[in-house]
């Protein structure tokens, strides 16, 4: 029929309904499998969902068209022919949404939709208008009594041709934004519908028509829409899971989520031992209802519940645990066991994944824990200031009104005056206020950022430095503190150096703190950058001396001006006359070597008096002052006579 274009034509006696119930039950099982498989549900999905859907209603109305044309005398013309037109029309929309599936599969622009899509679309509405005028007026239909049709004006083949055109030109003239084997199924799918169309017209055939349209559904369901699965576990991969939540956040349906993490399949990389395949998959397929189970990453599955259809949840993460607990013994692999309740934000970002490796990264190991509340709100405070920093540091202005700088006034004992400070770094954010360097250091370490704020907190002590000394104060200097990480940037020295030369005053001004580092590599590095630095004058500081490990010999072969003991030494040395001479040795041993030595964290009368007995030269705490804005040095620091 398709082929018989236009001319007058009898037509419908070798109609048999095999291929249009053939259509229908497979379309319905289409839908079936779309429905239990776990499809990931993207735009395409839902288009290409309704594709299917319009078939299901061509073969009906071809069915129906068909039927009630076997026996004319029984039903009317215009019901007749309504239903023709509705089989065509559906053929035409069900060609029209793979236009728009191919739209959004391969992400069309504006242009092209504008261009080629919308009047696609018009002309298809022209088509099936004119489809249904048709079946009014009998323009290109009539019934011929005996069962007989008659066949005048036929636009069907045209317009058939027209769009199929469409979506070849889209095909081939964007081939490159699919993947080569899918372009394959989808052609190869389409050349066997016109070979298809071809045989049935050669056998003078009807009934296959609706059928030809299967198989590129066919090629695109098999290609597009099926999502890998680790059939050994029965895992989806992370793709599938982002698109979970979206899914349930666009529902609004509530989930619950069990996340397993494997701490050395994670961190290694390695495959997974056969009988954990085995626990994994027995307690994703036999506890929850409805239940989905997502590998995101190599090490971690995220066990997805419907919290609707499992009311019992509570019960069911019990009974796995307990499981768990139970077959524990047989591989014993360190874990981290975390239960999530979907929740508005997080799914909103999409951002579970964050959440969950934010959460781990304070777990132990073999810890099970429930994700609450106050673990959420953490996060999006970790999430924001980070957020912040990052922002920071891009404006990359050293002016940052949200980097301030504290000081800490340090005692000389040799002049009993405040000449010397510690500058310290607060970041006051509008949200949350001021957040101290135990919280964003550590952050602004991973993320490769502290650089960029060392330099906004050296450039306002400069300033401040500056100030203070127009204003006629006696400053020794004042000491920033710079992260090991930051040596091994190649531009540190010239950072360094353009920010003190800009600001004006002399080098000496300036000291710099550094801790051990534990590192060869790292040693080698500190040393030459001391030594340069050293040479315009800049002095250095080891800060956290008697911290960890402290490798005696390496800190003689560095230059630095001042030891800095840590508080744990002051408070170390009150506790038995052993610690003490242990600390007054090191300390002694320094000051020979022409070291200085200071003490931190003094915040008592007897701090002090233990420390004036150790060599002090230095000293540094909450008795003196508390970290102070840098601007209220004045109040400590002495105006020259
Ligand atoms: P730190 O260099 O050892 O700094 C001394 C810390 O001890 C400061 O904490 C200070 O407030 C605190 N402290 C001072 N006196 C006393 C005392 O008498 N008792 C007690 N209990 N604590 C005292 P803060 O300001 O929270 O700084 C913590 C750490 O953050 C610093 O330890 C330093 O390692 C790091 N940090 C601070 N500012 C910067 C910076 O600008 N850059 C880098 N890279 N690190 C910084
Ligand atoms: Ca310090
Ligand atoms: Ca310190």
């Amino acid at each position: 029929m398709v082929l018989a274009f236009g001319m007058e034509h009898y037509l419908y006696s070798n109609y048999t309904p095999v291929g249009d119930i053939l259509v229908v039950t497979a379309c319905l099982l289409f839908l079936v499998l779309m429905h239990i498989a776990y499809i990931t549900k993207t735009r395409t999905y839902t288009i290409f969902r309704l594709l299917i859907f319009t078939l299901i209603l061509a073969a009906t109305c071809s069915l129906c068209f068909h039927m009630f044309l076997s026996k004319s005398n029984q039903y009317s013309e215009t019901l007749i022919c309504l239903m023709r037109a509705g089989y065509h029309s559906f053929l035409y929309v069900d060609m029209f949404l793979y236009v728009v599936y191919i739209r959004e599969q391969m992400h069309l622009g504006r242009r092209t939709t504008y261009q080629i899509v919308v009047p696609a679309g018009i002309g298809t509405l022209a088509l099936i208008i004119y489809e249904f005028l048709s079946a009014f007026f009998h323009w290109d239909f009539q019934i011929q009594g005996d069962d007989q049709a008659l066949e005048k004006m036929n636009l069907f083949p045209f317009g058939y041709v027209a769009i199929a055109l469409v979506i070849m030109y889209l095909l081939i003239r964007y081939r490159k934004r699919l993947y080569k084997q899918v372009m394959t199924g989808v052609f190869g799918a389409s050349v066997l519908a016109f070979v298809v169309l071809f045989v049935q017209e050669k056998f003078d055939q009807t009934s296959f028509t609706v059928g030809t349209y299967l198989l590129p559904a066919f090629a695109v369901l098999y290609m597009m829409h099926s999502n890998p699965y680790n059939l050994e576990m029965g895992a989806v991969d992370a793709s599938a899971f982002d698109d979970l939540v979206k899914y349930s956040y666009k529902k609004k349906k509530d989930l619950l989520m069990m996340t397993l993490l494997l701490v050395n399949l994670e961190e290694e990389g390695t495959s997974y031992p056969q009988k954990i395949k085995e626990t994994i998959r027995k307690f994703a397929v036999d506890y929850f209802r409805g239940a989905t189970l997502f590998q995101v990453s190599n090490g971690r599955q995220i066990l997805v519940a419907d919290k609707e259809k499992n009311p019992d949840y509570e019960n069911i993460i019990n009974k796995i645990l307990n499981g768990f607990d139970e077959e524990y013994p047989r591989y014993r692999m360190p874990f981290k066991i975390m239960i999530i309740h979907s929740h508005e934000s997080i799914s909103r970002d999409r951002d579970y994944m964050g959440l969950i490796r934010y959460v781990e990264s304070k777990m132990s190991n073999n810890d099970v824990r429930y994700v609450s509340e106050e673990d959420i709100s953490e996060y999006e405070k970790h999430k924001y200031i980070l957020s912040e920093l990052i922002n920071i540091c891009k404006t990359g202005n050293l002016d940052d009104e949200r980097v301030h700088v504290y000081c800490q006034p340090v005692l000389n004992i040799a002049t009993q005056e405040y000449d010397t400070a510690e500058a310290l770094m607060r970041i006051v954010l509008p949200e949350v206020g001021m957040i101290y360097p135990d919280v964003f250091i550590p952050l602004a370490e991973e993320n490769g950022i502290i650089h960029q704020l060392s330099l906004m907190i050296l450039h306002k002590t400069c300033e401040q430095i500056r100030i203070m000394l127009e204003q006629g104060y006696h400053i020794v200097r004042i000491s920033v503190n710079i992260s090991a990480q930051e040596l091994r940037d190649d531009c540190f020295c010239l950072d360094i150096g353009s920010v003190i030369r800009k600001s004006g005053i002399p080098f000496g001004k300036v000291a710099i703190e550094l801790t051990e580092s534990q590192s060869e590599g790292d040693f080698m590095i500190m040393k030459s950058k001391i030594e340069e630095l050293r040479e315009s004058g800049i002095k250095f500081y080891l800060d956290d001396f008697g911290t960890g490990y402290s490798n005696f010999e390496r800190i003689m072969e560095l230059p630095f001006d001042i030891i800095k003991f840590d508080r744990s030494m002051v408070q170390a040395s009150a506790v038995d006359q052993k610690s003490e001479s242990m600390v007054s040795h090191l300390a002694h041993l320094f000051s020979d070597m022409d070291y200085s030595v200071l003490y931190e964290g003094v915040e008592t009368t007897d701090d002090e008096s233990r420390c004036r007995k150790m060599d002090a030269k230095y000293l540094q705490g909450y008795k003196y002052s508390k970290p102070i804005p840098i601007e209220r040095l004045t109040e400590y620091f002495k105006k020259e006579a």
